[in-house]
């Protein structure tokens, strides 16, 4: 479990990723080392990504040197401090940088450019909402965009996030825009990649093959190799859904090598699930399980999810027919667990996009409403004696239309706040997942930081959980999940925050609760997991291991305080399971009583004695 409260970077964003680093710009390193302020500025500008670790010097000496430079100089040199947050994963500071700047910079091309890196951070961030708000808010601006640049940023942006919604052919018709404005060069290959990519996920299966050999050719005439093996995944992907499985092959085959000198793992990885596949579908199930193995390797390590399914779902039915059936199943499970990670974040994205497309048709409804409610205003004004019956008709044919408007409205923003709801639970159990566990704890905290008085955080993970799917079988462990959720939520207050962080880790957040209140709650529910009767439990025994921290020790940050309970988790998990452990300073003393007590139940917990 990651216990550092950041949301886990999504590699799946890696179109995203590449985004932020395509859209800086060409490198133009060879020039002359300027040294005016504003020359160092425009030089920092030109080196972002061919050269970092210079680029980020560059913005310190700036940093000392702004009484050198003009109005506009600043602004821009803000800006590019905020990419290098973004750059170095930093996207918490950038994310607040940049929305500085989208309201305060006096310049609309900044602005917008600005606005392309805030949707670039929020993607990675997974506040896909806030992303589509601001896309939204951006594109209906578009037309006053006048600077090619920022426009082409914002198009790029725009295509990649609604691809990653799933809106396939809108994707493709912004991607569409840029070839329009930029038929060559460098804008003209990224458009032509984003559109063939999202045509082909749009389902499209009669595009041209010249078309992919059009977009490699006008990377290839700017020099841009990396995104013409983007192209080329895309046309072999083409290749094997016309059953060309040796021209797929051959083509990736050919650049498999290239592709793994580019230090891009997204691409690495795509290459390597495709290679498996197509020995698969060859009968060759050595050289599938060679490449389906590299993927998961490429994959884990980022967190590609897309990829560790298909790598695992390969490596399940090879192992099958192999009969390997333990190694099989091993893989199934491991299947299982990547598609599920993998389908929340698909729908997370689609129901942003949803929300986002509602909220704007809301206000689109809501400012006809208005300007009907005027119409009638200035009817009844005008209103003459003789034609008085005939007016009445028409107030009373607005009236009807403003009622079925009212009544439309309150519909829309019924299933709008539905859609909202459901972005914020785990489907499973019903509870906060992880996102909004961690806003709804951070707000919490501020609140008791005010006043200071203290919180508690409680970390629970269940005991042995592989083993209960193991013996039990998947459905018995996901009950096992439910019943432990109703436990905990007997022992909450109104004012805790509870969710599940994790597959089977849950986070409660006590406003103003001392430690021992939390460490007597803690050992509470523990007692109530261990005690369920078996009537109730589908004879699955069950225990949970709790790690505590305090704001009394560790301050008010969320983060800190999930890594000081992840901590004293770790050491409940290592002492024997089944306890409740506390962090002091750095110290997670267990609490003494606890084995004791553990010693006088009758049926000690069968899981956490076998680890002992
Ligand atoms: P430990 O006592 O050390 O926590 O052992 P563990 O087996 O619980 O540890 P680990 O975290 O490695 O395994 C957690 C397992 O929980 C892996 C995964 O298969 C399972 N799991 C995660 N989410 C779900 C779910 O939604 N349903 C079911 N049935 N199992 C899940
Ligand atoms: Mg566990
Ligand atoms: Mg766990």
């Amino acid at each position: 479990m990651q216990a550092t409260g950041n949301k886990r970077r999504k590699y799946d964003y890696a179109g995203i990723l590449l985004l932020l680093v395509v859209l800086a710009g060409v490198a133009n390193a060879a020039a002359p080392v300027p040294q005016s302020a504003s020359q160092l500025l425009a030089h920092a500008d030109n080196i972002k990504t061919a050269d970092n670790a210079a680029f980020a010097k560059l913005l310190q000496e700036l940093q000392g040197r702004t009484a050198e430079l003009s109005e506009e100089e600043k602004w821009q040199l803000r800006y590019m401090q905020a990419y290098q947050s973004a750059y170095s994963g930093k996207e918490e500071l950038a994310r607040t940088q940049l929305e500085a700047l989208a309201k305060e910079a006096p310049d609309s091309t900044l602005r917008t450019k600005v606005t392309g890196t805030l949707i670039n951070v929020l993607g990675i961030e997974h506040h896909y909402d806030e992303a589509f708000q601001y896309l939204d808010q951006a594109l209906d601006n578009l037309t006053q965009v006048t600077d090619k640049e920022a426009r082409f940023h914002l198009l790029a942006e725009a295509s990649q996030l609604l691809s990653d919604a799933g809106q396939h052919e809108l994707a493709a018709s912004y991607a569409n825009q840029i070839i329009v404005d930029y038929p060559n060069g460098r804008n003209g290959c990224i458009g032509r990649m984003l559109e063939l990519h999202d045509k082909l996920l749009g389902g499209q299966t009669n595009i041209a093959k010249d078309q992919f050999q059009e977009g490699i050719d006008s990377c290839l005439a700017v020099g841009e190799k990396m995104i013409a093996g983007a192209v080329r995944r895309d046309m072999a992907v083409l290749d094997m859904q016309q059953n060309k499985m040796d021209d797929a092959l051959d083509l990736l085959q050919k650049h498999y090598e290239e592709v793994k000198g580019f230090n891009y793992p997204a691409l690495d990885a795509d290459y390597s699930i495709l290679l498996a596949q197509i020995y698969w579908k060859k009968d060759n199930g050595f050289l599938a399980q060679k490449y389906a193995t590299a993927t998961v390797d490429i994959a884990a390590k980022s967190d590609f999810t897309e990829s560790l399914v298909k790598s695992y779902q390969l490596l399940y039915e090879i192992e099958r027919q192999q009969g390997n059936l333990r190694d099989a199943l091993a893989y199934h499970e491991k299947y299982v667990a990547a598609n599920k990670e993998h389908l929340d974040d698909v729908r997370e994205k689609a129901l942003a996009y949803q929300i986002a497309k509602q909220q704007v048709e809301t206000k689109k409804i809501e400012l006809d409403a208005l300007n009907r409610r005027n119409q009638i205003l200035q009817l009844q004004q005008a209103l003459d004696h003789k034609a008085m019956v005939m007016s009445r008709l028409y107030i009373a044919l607005l009236l009807t239309v403003l009622a079925s408007i009212g009544f439309w409205l309150y519909r829309l923003k019924r299933s709008q706040l539905r859609f909202m709801r459901l972005a914020r639970r785990d489907g499973l159990t019903g509870i906060f997942n992880r996102q909004h566990f961690v806003e709804e704890a951070e707000q919490a905290l501020r609140y008791v930081a005010k006043s200071l008085r203290g919180a508690c955080l409680i970390l629970i993970d269940l005991d042995h959980f592989k083993t209960i799917n193991d013996t039990y079988g998947h459905i018995a462990g996901d009950n096992a999940l439910k019943r432990a959720v109703l436990i905990c939520q007997q022992h909450l207050r109104s004012s805790d925050v509870f969710g599940r962080i994790g597959g089977e880790e849950f986070g409660i957040l006590l406003p103003e609760c001392t430690l021992i209140q939390a460490l007597e709650r803690a050992e509470r529910i523990r007692l109530a997991i261990q005690a369920m009767p078996d009537s109730e439990t589908e004879h699955v025994p069950l225990t949970a291991s709790f790690g505590i921290a305090s704001t009394t020790h560790y301050g008010y940050e969320l983060r800190r305080l999930l890594i000081a309970a992840d901590d004293a988790l770790y050491r409940a998990k290592r002492d024997g399971r089944n306890r409740v452990v506390v962090s002091m300073n750095g110290h997670a003393p267990d609490t003494g009583n606890n084995q004791a007590r553990r010693d006088k139940l009758t049926n000690a917990a069968p899981y956490a004695d076998s680890a002992e």
